[in-house]
């Protein structure tokens, strides 16, 4: 296993939360929220992992995570490319520091929420 760090994550989980709730209580449609870009339903089938929970809007197993790697420290300024999980720490090994957003995706309905974001550094001691 590569030798890689991650630190500073920011967990999406109350903002997920909090859209879901309302969606369910009529606040936001389900056309507002299962607008997935067809590159992320794209990138969700063919490179995705596979996630145990049911789809929170169309109740389907076709919920997947696919991590997008920003290199540099200017992360948004540049676009990301979507990576299979399994890479992340070669991605880092060859490109340095990364900025990993990891996005949820349903390639049923197109629901998607960003799930959380983390700095995977190179260097550091291996961690599991
Ligand atoms: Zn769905």
């Amino acid at each position: 296993m590569a030798a890689t760090l991650r630190e500073g994550r920011t967990d999406y989980r109350l903002r997920r939360r909090a859209l879901l709730a309302d969606v369910r209580e009529g606040r936001r449609s389900r056309d507002d929220v299962c607008d997935a870009h067809p590159d992320l339903v794209r990138a969700g089938r063919h490179i995705g992992s596979a996630v145990a929970d049911a789809c929170p809007i169309c109740e389907g197993d076709a919920l997947t995570q696919v991590s997008y790697v920003f290199e540099g420290k200017n992360a948004r300024s540049r676009s990301g490319r979507a990576v299979p999980r399994e890479s992340l720490a070669r991605q880092a090994e060859r490109h340095g520091d990364l900025t990993v957003y990891t996005v949820e995706v349903c390639t049923g309905c197109h629901w998607h929420h960003l799930v959380e974001s983390f700095r995977l550094l190179a260097r550091g001691t291996a961690v599991g």
